[in-house]
C-alpha cells in the first residue's frame, strides 16, 4: 500500500497541467500506515484537502483517499494521481521487461500473440486494438488477422488450425462476439488449448474447475490478482458474484472457490438480491446494466469489484455499481473505467507469456 501510495506522489509532483472532471479512488489507511510531512509531500500545499487546490482534475487523474499521521495527529487527504492504482498495478504486471528478454534468450524469440478478429464491430475493434497495443508496450510479437463480416466457419476454422500450428505463435485470441452464422462454441473448441490464452477451451475450464494449473480467462484473472496484490484474502468470506457468464461470473465462481470464499452466484432469476448482496464481505458485479449496484444493496465496508462496462445516454463509459454513492460505504472499490478493464488486458499478457513457456517446455 505504501509503495502504490509513493507512486501517486510522484506523479503528483510531476504533474504541471490542468485538468478537469473527477474520478475518485477510495483506499483506507490503518494510522500505522504511514507517518509523512505534507509540505513535503505536496510542495508548499500545505491545506490537507487538494483536491481542487492548486490542481483541477484531469479526467483519467485519481485521488486517493485517506489518513495519514502526521506528526502525531490524524489528517484526512486525498492525493492526486494521473494514474489510478489499478493502472499502476497493470503495469506492475506488465513491466516485467526483464523476464521476458530472460524467455526471449531462452526460447530464441518474443511471445507472439495472434488475435482474430471477425467482422466491424466498433467496440470489439477497440478492445483488439488495446491488446495489439499491449503487446507493442511489451515488445511481444502480434499477429492480427482482420477477416470480413462474411467469412464462412470453416474458413475461420482453417485460420484457427493454421495459427494452432504456427511456431511463431504462443497464444491465440478470437475477438468475440462473433457474428451469428459462426458457433462460438466450435471456435474455442479449435483454439489449442495450450495456446488458448483467453481460457475459453472446455479443457481449460475444465482444469480450472478441478482446480488444476490452467489458462484461467483474464477478466476474472485479473479480479482474483487485484485482490492478491491489495492484500484482500477471500478465504472465509461471504462473496457475491451477480452474472453467471461463462467468460466473467462462472470462472470467478471457481478462481474464489479454490481460495475458500463461501460464494453466492446472483442471475437474473434469483429472488430479492439485495437481501443476498447485502451480506457480501466482497461484493462484485458482472451483470452488464448500468448502476445496477446502488448503495442500499451494499454492507458497510465491503470490497466492491466493477466488472461491468455500460454507456449511459452522453456515451460515458460506466459500471454496473453506483461509483459515487457506493464508494462512501465501500472499503476498496474499482472505478470503471480503468480498474477491471485495464487488469484484463494485464493478465492476457501475462497468459501469453505462461503460453510462450509452455510451448518452449520453460
Ligand atoms: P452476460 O453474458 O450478458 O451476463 C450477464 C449476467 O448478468 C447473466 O448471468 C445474467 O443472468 C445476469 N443479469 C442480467 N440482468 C440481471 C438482473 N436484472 N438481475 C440479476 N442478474 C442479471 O455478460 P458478461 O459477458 O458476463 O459481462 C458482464 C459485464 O461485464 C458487461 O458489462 C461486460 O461488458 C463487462 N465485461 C467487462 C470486461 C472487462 O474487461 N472489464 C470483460 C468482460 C465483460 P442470466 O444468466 O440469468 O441471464
Amino acid at each position: 500500500m505504501f509503495e502504490i501510495m509513493m507512486e501517486l506522489v510522484n506523479d503528483v509532483r510531476n504533474y504541471d497541467g490542468t485538468c478537469s472532471g473527477t474520478t475518485i479512488y477510495k483506499i483506507p489507511f490503518e494510522e500505522s500506515d504511514v507517518v509523512v510531512d505534507l509540505d513535503t509531500l505536496f510542495e508548499g500545499i500545505t491545506n490537507s484537502d487538494v483536491e481542487c487546490n492548486p490542481f483541477e482534475i484531469k479526467p483519467q487523474a485519481y485521488i486517493l483517499c485517506g489518513r495519514l499521521l502526521i506528526d502525531g495527529k490524524e489528517h484526512q487527504i486525498k492525493l492526486i494521481s494521473m494514474n489510478s492504482p489499478i493502472t499502476i498495478l497493470k503495469n506492475k504486471f506488465m513491466n516485467k521487461k526483464g523476464k521476458f528478454k530472460e524467455i526471449k534468450e531462452k526460447i530464441g524469440k518474443v511471445p507472439g500473440l495472434a488475435i482474430v478478429l471477425v467482422g466491424e464491430n466498433p467496440a470489439s475493434k477497440i478492445y483488439v486494438n488495446s491488446k495489439i497495443k499491449g503487446c507493442a508496450e511489451l515488445g511481444f510479437e502480434s499477429f492480427a488477422h482482420y477477416l470480413p463480416e462474411n467469412v464462412t466457419e470453416e474458413e475461420l476454422l482453417n485460420v484457427i488450425r493454421e495459427l494452432n500450428a504456427d511456431e511463431k505463435v504462443d497464444g491465440i485470441l478470437v475477438q468475440l462476439p462473433l457474428p451469428k452464422h459462426i458457433d462460438e462454441k466450435k471456435v474455442v473448441e479449435t483454439i489449442a488449448f495450450s495456446k488458448d490464452v483467453d481460457g475459453f477451451n472446455p479443457i481449460n475450464v475444465g482444469k480450472l474447475a478441478i482446480g488444476e494449473k490452467s489458462f484461467i480467462s483474464c477478466t476474472p484473472y485479473g479480479v482474483v490478482k487485484m485482490l492478491e496484490e491489495y492484500n484482500i484474502n477471500p478465504e472465509g468470506k461471504n462473496v457475491v458474484i451477480i452474472g453467471r457468464s461463462n467468460i466473467v461470473g462462472k470462472p470467478l465462481l471457481q478462481c474464489l472457490l479454490n481460495k475458500n470464499a463461501t460464494i453466492t452466484i446472483c442471475h437474473s432469476k434469483t429472488r430479492d438480491i439485495k437481501a443476498i448482496t447485502k451480506n457480501a464481505d466482497i461484493l462484485i458485479a458482472a451483470v452488464g446494466r448500468p448502476h445496477f449496484v446502488t448503495e442500499d444493496m451494499v454492507k458497510d465496508g465491503a470490497v466492491v469489484i466493477d466488472v461491468g462496462i455500460n454507456r449511459n445516454e452522453e456515451g460515458k463509459l460506466i459500471g454496473d455499481v453506483d461509483f459515487e454513492n457506493v464508494e462512501k460505504k465501500a472499503s476498496y472499490i474499482t472505478p470503471v473505467p480503468g480498474g477491471v478493464g485495464p487488469m484484463t488486458i494485464a493478465m492476457l499478457m501475462n497468459n501469453v507469456v505462461e503460453a510462450a513457456k509452455m510451448q518452449n517446455g520453460i
